[in-house]
């Protein structure tokens, strides 16, 4: 017995593994910072886990419909029209369980054998891995430090042909915290006239974790609301990876095929979930502010903490929960730096290279952990280093 061919190509999300190996280690009595896996280590609201407890009492607790229950549409149509200013009607939204199903969804709704789909690299593995699963061709878009972890546009329209069947962006990005800068959407949206064909999946799962200016969305941009499909949700914003909560926006044929894809998996999202859900987008924001303020300030310690160590050059990113240190100064690969953290300083952090090949020279940390812990992890790695590195000629 063996699986089917098309599961020899599907990737997967080394955070998930790292952890494991990080934990294993912790059962053996080791001490481990964890600064690899993405999500906020504060706990949901009070007023949306009351929502839940209330909804379920209410008797939320059965079947919905496969694209989310009206008056969670209803909401998610308000906000996105709200925060980025472009009308959306709730048939052009569907609740999914997180952000990822969009990613899953939209490209097996678009994709057949050979289509060419534009992806960031490095950029979040889920989207390199499902191109290949549904037989797409994935044409790595770079994403350079010396472009401030933007890509060079010039570079994005050679890229562009007829067949592009789909763009995939990330603004504000995992795993650089980086962020699309306005000339460079314009230029984006700009080039697009020429190829009508290409969708465009624009995945803003952390639009509201951003410390300078507003976020902008490609969506809102002439011409681009037909042609988009936004991804967001609630895991990063209202710290809610474990309620399996998200949702897309789009083009009202592509949704309903989405729907159906829904009805095939997952038949509905949680329907006190979504009721959370909707007190999330409505309700007070204070929390939000607060959570920002404090992954603010360490980013700030992390930055200035990783530029002191020997090797380590780091940009400071504008957004997002990740910083994405240049580490080709310790002469060392990505991998066999973040092994070696791991197993010498017990810190847990990515390679560059588990978010694509042109990660290669950056490792990931994601500071979703307390001051006290990132200093700790700090000091750890400063005195590993010096028995790790060989530093190479800069
Ligand atoms: N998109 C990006 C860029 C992410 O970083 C993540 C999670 O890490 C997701 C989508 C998926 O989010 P969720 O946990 O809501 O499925």
């Amino acid at each position: 017995m063996k699986l089917a061919h098309s599961y020899s190509r599907l990737g997967t999300e080394t955070a998930f593994e790292v952890l494991a190996r990080a934990r294993a280690l912790e059962a053996q009595g080791r001490s481990i910072v964890h600064l690899e896996i993405g999500e906020p280590d504060f706990n949901t609201p009070e007023n949306i886990r009351n929502a839940a407890k209330k909804a379920l009492d209410d008797g939320y607790t059965h079947y919905g419909p496969s694209a989310g229950l009206p008056e969670a549409r209803k909401a998610v149509a308000e906000y996105v029209a709200k925060t980025r200013g472009f009308s959306v009607a709730p048939e052009e939204t569907i609740l999914v369980p997180g952000g990822k199903p969009i990613i899953f969804f939209t490209i097996l709704a678009l994709i057949d054998a050979g289509d060419e789909v534009i992806y960031p690299n490095p950029g979040f593995p889920i989207y390199e891995s499902m191109i290949n699963y549904a037989g797409g061709k994935a044409v790595p878009l770079p994403i350079r430090e010396e472009n401030g972890f933007d890509f060079d546009p010039a570079e994005f329209e050679r890229l562009l042909t007829p067949k592009t069947k789909l763009v995939i962006l990330n603004s504000p990005a995992n795993p650089t915290g980086g962020v699309m800068a306005e000339a460079t959407m314009d230029r984006v949206a700009a080039a697009l006239k020429k190829f009508p064909d290409a969708m465009v999946l624009t995945d803003e799962i952390y639009s509201r974790v951003i410390y300078k200016g507003r976020h902008r969305s490609i969506m809102s941009l002439p011409g681009m609301k037909d042609r988009c499909i936004l991804l967001d949700g609630f895991s990063k914003t209202w710290a809610m990876t474990g309620w399996r909560l998200g949702y897309g926006v789009g083009p009202k044929w592509l949704i309903d095929a989405m729907a159906k894809l829904a009805t095939n998996d997952h038949s509905c999202v949680a329907s006190f979930a979504q009721i959370a859900g909707i007190e999330a987008l409505n309700g007070p924001q204070d929390s939000v502010a607060a959570m920002v303020a404090e992954f603010k300030r360490r980013r700030d310690v992390i930055v200035k903490g990783l530029n002191s160590l020997p090797g380590f050059a780091c940009l400071t990113p504008d957004a997002s929960f990740y910083v994405f240190p240049n580490i080709k100064g310790t002469g060392l690969k990505s991998k066999a730096l973040a092994d070696a953290l791991l197993s010498e300083a017990g810190v847990a952090c990515l390679p560059g290279t588990s978010f694509g090949s042109f990660g290669e020279g950056y490792l990931r940390f994601s500071y979703a952990n307390s001051v006290e812990n990132i200093e700790k992890a700090l000091a750890a790695m400063r005195s590993a280093l010096p028995k790790l590195a060989v530093p190479a000629a800069r």
